[in-house]
C-alpha cells in the first residue's frame, strides 16, 4: 500500500477556465458535443505525451474517429456487438452477490491472513446521481464513507474526475472495492482470458496502464476526503477463467504504471498553449449537414487544421489512436523516420528524414564526429563487406531482387 504522501498534486479544481473552454469548443465546433476522455485514452495520451495533436483534440473532446474518416483515413477500433455483449454478461457474472465474489476473489489472491468475509460483510453504496458533477462527488462521498464503516464495500461502476492538461477527464472504473483497513483497490474486469492463471502479457499491460489512471484520480480523492485512507499499488484483475464464463483473478502491480503514468500526464504540455499557437482561424469542426454525420467541411480545410499541430507519430499509434493512418501517411510523405518507431528514432539523433539517414551512411552527408553517423557508416561498410563476400560464394541476391528488398525497407 502507498503512503498517501506519494500522491499527485492534483489539485479538487477541475473546471477549465471559461476563455480556454470557448476556445476548445470553437476548435471541436460550437454545435459539437465533446467526446469525453476516458481512462484507455489517457492511456494512450500517456503512452505519447509528445504528440501535441492528439492532446489538443482529446482536450478539446474532438471525435478524431469521425476526423479521421472526414480526411479519408478511417480505422476501426473497438469491440463487435457479440463481443461487446459477451463482455456484460462475464462483468454481470464477476460482480454477482452484490460483489461478494469480487471480494472473495481478492481476499483470496491477497493471501494476508485477514478473515474471510462473511455472508452479509459487503457493502454495496448507491452512487446514483444525476450529471457529471453529482456522481463524482457521490462517488467521493461514499468512498469516505466506506472507508469510516471499516468494513469491505463494493462500488460498481464509480465516477472519478482527473484533470489532465488544464481540462478535466471523467474516469469509471469497473469497480472499486474498499477494504476494512481503509484500503482502496481498483478492479479492472477483461473479457481476455486467464489461462492457467496468466493472460496475454500485453493485454495485461494495457490494463494496468487503465487502472493506473484510476488509481491517479483515487489518490486526488483519497487526499481529499478521506485522510485515512490509502490507494493500494495493485489492482484486482478479472477475466474469464480458461475458456469458461467464471471469473479469475490475478494481482497486478502498478507501481511501474503509476511512475509512468504519472510522470507522461505532468509532462502534457497543456492543451491552452498549444490552442494559442495555432494560426488564426484554424478549426476542427467537420460542419455536419442535416443529417448530423456527413461533413460538409472540406478534407484538405482539416488536413491543414491537423498539420497546424506537431504530432509525434509512432507505429505503436496504430493500435491506440484514430488518427494513426492520416498521421502515418503524413510521416512517410514527409520521408520521416518517426515510421521506423521510437528506438530507431533515438538511436538517429538529429538525422530526421530516411533521406539524410542514407546520405549520412553513404558518406555524402553528415559529421564523421556525429555518433548516429559513425555507426550508420560501420553498418554500411559491413553490408558491403557482407554482399561482396556473398556475391564471391555466388550467394549474393539476385540485382532485381535486392532491389525489390531495399524498396520495400524504405
Ligand atoms: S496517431 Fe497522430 S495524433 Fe494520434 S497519437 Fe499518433 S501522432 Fe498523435
Amino acid at each position: 500500500m502507498r503512503s498517501p504522501d506519494s500522491r499527485p498534486g492534483t489539485g479538487p479544481g477541475t473546471a477549465a477556465p471559461t476563455a480556454l473552454r470557448q476556445r476548445l469548443a470553437e476548435l471541436r465546433g460550437p454545435s459539437v458535443a465533446p467526446v469525453p476522455l476516458d481512462a484507455r485514452a489517457l492511456a494512450a495520451l500517456a503512452a505519447n505525451p509528445g504528440c501535441h495533436r492528439r492532446a489538443l483534440l482529446d482536450g478539446a473532446g474532438v471525435d478524431k474517429a469521425a476526423l479521421a474518416r472526414a480526411v479519408g483515413a478511417p480505422v476501426t477500433f473497438g469491440q463487435s456487438q457479440f463481443a461487446f455483449v459477451r463482455g456484460h454478461s462475464f462483468e454481470a457474472r464477476a460482480k454477482a452477490d452484490g460483489g461478494a465474489e469480487l471480494v472473495r476473489l481478492l481476499h483470496e489472491r491477497l493471501a494476508d491472513g485477514s478473515p474471510e468475509p462473511g455472508p452479509g460483510s459487503v457493502d454495496t453504496p448507491d452512487l446514483s446521481a444525476t450529471g457529471l458533477e453529482g456522481r463524482t462527488a457521490r462517488t467521493a462521498l461514499a468512498l469516505r464513507e466506506a472507508t469510516a464503516a471499516g468494513r469491505w464495500a463494493v462500488l460498481d461502476h464509480p465516477l472519478l474526475a482527473l484533470p489532465v492538461a488544464g481540462t478535466p477527464a471523467h474516469l469509471e472504473p469497473d469497480a472499486i472495492v474498499v477494504h476494512p483497513d481503509g484500503g482502496w483497490t481498483v478492479v479492472e474486469i477483461k473479457s481476455f482470458a486467464m489461462i492457467d492463471g496468466s493472460a496475454d502479457a500485453t493485454k495485461v499491460g494495457a490494463a494496468a496502464r487503465q487502472a493506473a489512471v484510476y488509481a491517479l484520480a483515487l489518490e486526488a480523492v483519497a487526499e481529499r476526503v478521506a485522510k485515512g485512507a490509502a490507494v493500494r499499488d495493485q489492482a484486482l484483475l478479472v477475466c474469464p477463467k480458461d475458456f469458461s464464463n467464471l471469473p479469475d483473478a490475478a494481482l497486478v502491480d502498478l507501481r511501474k504504471p503509476l511512475a509512468t503514468t504519472r510522470r507522461q500526464l505532468e509532462r502534457l504540455t497543456g492543451v491552452a498553449e498549444i490552442a494559442a499557437g495555432l494560426p488564426e482561424g484554424t478549426t476542427f469542426d467537420l460542419c455536419p449537414s442535416d443529417d448530423g454525420r456527413t461533413p460538409t467541411r472540406p478534407a484538405g480545410e482539416l488536413a491543414e487544421a491537423l498539420d497546424a499541430v506537431a504530432a509525434a507519430y509512432a507505429p505503436e499509434c496504430l493500435a491506440a489512436c484514430e488518427l494513426a493512418f492520416h498521421c502515418r501517411a503524413r510521416a512517410r510523405a514527409a520521408d520521416s523516420v518517426q515510421t521506423l518507431g521510437r528506438g530507431v528514432r533515438a538511436e538517429l539523433g538529429g538525422l530526421t528524414t530516411v533521406a539524410s539517414v542514407l546520405a549520412a551512411a553513404s558518406g555524402e552527408a553528415g559529421s564523421p564526429d556525429d555518433p548516429a553517423v559513425a555507426a550508420l557508416r560501420r553498418a554500411a561498410a559491413l553490408r558491403s563487406e557482407t554482399l561482396a563476400q556473398a556475391s564471391a560464394d555466388g550467394s549474393a541476391p539476385t540485382g532485381a531482387g535486392h532491389r525489390k528488398e531495399v524498396t520495400a525497407c524504405r
